[in-house]
């Protein structure tokens, strides 16, 4: 009898004994978990409060209208080349004159494309904020600017310089034009954000060490690995920098 009662209290303490262990390692798993969390949460707030911003322009401050097959297919470009990168590896006659028939296609395209979700609210409160906002773009300036007048987005561009095109840097993903941001706003390209729709825009931005925003609307996020942050649209980073706006008010 008296066996019985140890045995029972023994088993009792070891299924407390476990039911402990195994309620600390809980404890441990779930601290763990709001550890990465709040560092989660930090390093988006870090990125999303940044003064510097780069974006890409067609499809991304635009809705994506280009069919670059079509273009190719326009332009006698084989199906896998690089566009620009096959263009300027012809003959300077010949290269000119695709060239004029790309920009009269983008040109176009310019006519057809609205902003994209979003855009106009980051934009804005970026312009608030007092951020300096470029545009870095496989397009022409000229026609970057034109795509701007029609889409009602130019009043967040006031000054050009800050527009870069194809003919103004090497086209991404070479960091040339994004570089060249950094040195004209005096920042080191650590503190930019580049933002943008297509695998050249990350790769441009992850190679000066920039903090990189892939947009997609369709949620593939195809190049997550070369992406800091992945939204779905710009209306989504426009509602966490408003939170960090009410977090600074609220923290006053
Ligand atoms: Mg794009």
């Amino acid at each position: 009898m008296v066996n019985i009662k140890v045995e029972k209290a023994a088993g009792e303490r070891m299924f407390e004994d476990q039911y402990n262990d195994q309620m600390e390692a809980e404890i441990l798993r779930l601290e763990n978990e709001k550890c990465m969390i709040e560092a989660g949460h930090r390093a988006v707030r870090e990125i999303v409060s940044r003064k510097h911003w780069i974006f890409d322009l067609d499809g991304t401050l635009t809705v994506a209208v280009h069919d670059f097959k079509a273009i190719r297919e326009a332009l006698a470009i084989p199906a896998d080349a690089d566009i620009l990168g096959h263009l300027d590896a012809l003959p300077p006659e010949e290269s000119a004159l695709l060239h004029r028939k790309l920009d009269s296609i983008e040109r176009d395209l310019s006519e057809k494309t609205a902003p994209a979700s979003g855009a106009r609210e980051l934009l804005s409160l970026l312009a608030q904020d007092g951020c300096k906002i470029g545009i870095l773009t496989r397009n022409t300036h000229e026609i970057a600017r034109l795509t701007l007048a029609l889409t009602g987005l130019e009043e967040f561009f006031p000054e050009p310089s800050f527009i870069i095109g194809r003919c103004e840097a090497a086209p991404k993903p070479d960091p040339q034009g994004a570089l060249h941001l950094a040195s004209l706003w005096g920042v080191p390209p650590e503190e930019i954000v580049v933002t943008g729709d297509y695998l050249y825009d990350l790769l441009c931005g992850r190679s000066i060490g920039a903090a990189t925003i892939h947009v997609d609307p369709v949620g593939e996020f195809r190049w997550s690995e070369f992406a800091d942050l992945r939204v779905t649209s710009l209306n989504e980073v426009a509602l966490m920098r408003q939170e960090l706006d009410l977090l600074h008010v609220s923290q006053v």
